[in-house]
């Protein structure tokens, strides 16, 4: 039994395991919350790798890329293309709102009210100065990505600047880098119960008649994730890469898969690390560097959620907005999608930014959080997916991509 149950591919199995958690929760209704436990033992599971992974696999990254101009050709394209594709996904929902106008003739009455969370009270300045790794042992204890990431090139940075005298502890990374990739595949042996967990719990606790009222909504945020990933990272894929699109998408399965059940970019980080270097064939230093960095800063599904999401406001509450609003909403739809945690909610936290600045009230999040989890899932397929195209991209660009590991992994 053991054995047949290995002998299938991991991916088949996860993908079994998230139809058959939607047609559980779908049968058992509200009570397969009673299962939701095991997919948060599967998250805390795979978020106690973030911070060892991200550390050993970046140090050594960067360390092994041999010398910093090469860092730098990889830094500049990964931030321009984070750049370009954040602000095409953002203009992306802002004409989706404009044409569907879904806020148009929403009975707000008919929706129940979820809670407002708490609106993100950082500034900028504290936003920055917190990117700074002051202690590098409190950022590890606070899991915060994005100074752990800082910390770990800085470290990275001085072993290669260190020559010679830097080899002992490049080995003590590497070495710890293989380790860490084992840890995760004895931790990626729980995802088939994570997810159908976590899909039962969706499934059966969701809200149909809030689902019935913002349809338009969940269908707008729908289409635009999807035509995110068909049209932009496919096209990224085949002209720039120059890749067959299909082998990228069946080599980041498990990602696709996790980031839908979890919501969570960060605790899917260690999945889509270990997809990029085994199934795509991407190098170790440009796959932890790209993919870390993405995880907390490359929200494409985030960035077109928050520029729908505000027209969905305006239109409810008859806030008329002009073209300086657009141009607003879009350099905020992506400071926000930066700004944004990758944990489940963080881009409806970051709703507060963009619709203060241009006067849609905030009670439209209320409205939409009763189906925010929904939304969310396919926004994190979507970021997360997004970092995966781009780590390929550049890579490509880079030649570092073994081309013909990506195109024959078939036991993905
Ligand atoms: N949950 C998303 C993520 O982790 C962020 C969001 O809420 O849009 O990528």
């Amino acid at each position: 039994m053991m054995r047949a149950w290995f002998a299938i591919p991991l991916w088949q199995r996860v993908i079994a395991a998230l139809v058959l958690g939607v047609l559980t929760g779908w049968l058992w209704g509200p009570q397969a919350e009673s299962i939701k436990i095991i997919g948060d033992i599967f998250v805390a599971f795979i978020k106690m790798l973030v911070v060892p992974l991200i550390f050993f696999s970046l140090v050594a990254g960067v360390a092994s890329i041999g010398d910093l101009r090469k860092l730098g050709s990889v830094g500049w394209r990964a931030l321009l293309l984070f750049v370009v594709t954040g602000q095409i996904a953002v203009w992306l929902g802002l004409a989706l709102g404009t044409f569907v106008q879904p806020g148009m003739g929403v009975d707000t009455s008919m929706i129940e009210m979820g809670a407002v969370p708490e609106p993100n009270e950082t500034t900028w300045r504290e936003m920055l100065l917190g990117m700074v790794p002051q202690s590098p042992v409190q950022v590890m204890a606070d899991v915060n990505v994005l100074p752990l990431i800082i910390f770990s090139m800085l470290l990275g940075i001085g072993i290669l600047m260190a020559k010679e005298d830097g080899e002992p502890v490049l080995k003590i990374f590497d070495s710890g880098a293989i380790i860490m990739q084992k840890v995760t595949m004895i931790v990626m042996e729980l995802t088939p119960f994570g997810v159908f967990a976590l899909m039962a719990w969706v499934a059966g606790t969701l809200g149909l008649d809030a689902l019935g009222a913002l349809g338009k909504l969940v269908f707008l945020n729908y289409l635009g994730c999807l035509l995110i990933i068909g049209i932009i990272y496919a096209g990224m894929i085949k002209f720039i890469a120059r890749l067959p699109v299909i082998a990228f998408f069946r080599g980041i399965i498990d990602p696709i898969a996790v980031s839908y059940s979890t919501a969570s970019s960060n605790a899917t980080l260690p999945v889509t690390l270990r997809a990029a270097e085994r199934n795509l064939g991407i190098s170790n230093s440009v796959a932890s560097f790209v993919i870390s960095l993405g995880a907390t800063i490359n929200m494409n599904g985030t960035a077109m959620y928050l520029g729908l999401a505000t027209l969905f406001g305006a239109q409810i509450f008859g806030v008329q907005l002009d073209m300086g609003d657009y141009i607003l909403i879009s350099i905020l739809g992506t400071l926000g999608a930066v700004g944004a945690a990758g944990i489940p909610g963080a881009g409806l936290i970051m709703m507060a930014l963009v619709f203060g600045a241009v006067g849609v009230p905030l009670e439209t999040i209320a409205f939409v959080a009763g189906v925010d989890r929904i939304m969310d899932m396919m926004r994190t397929t979507t970021n997360v997916s997004g970092d995966a195209a781009v780590a390929t991209t550049v890579a490509a660009l880079t030649n570092e991509i073994d081309r013909a590991e990506m195109i024959s992994a078939d036991d993905v």
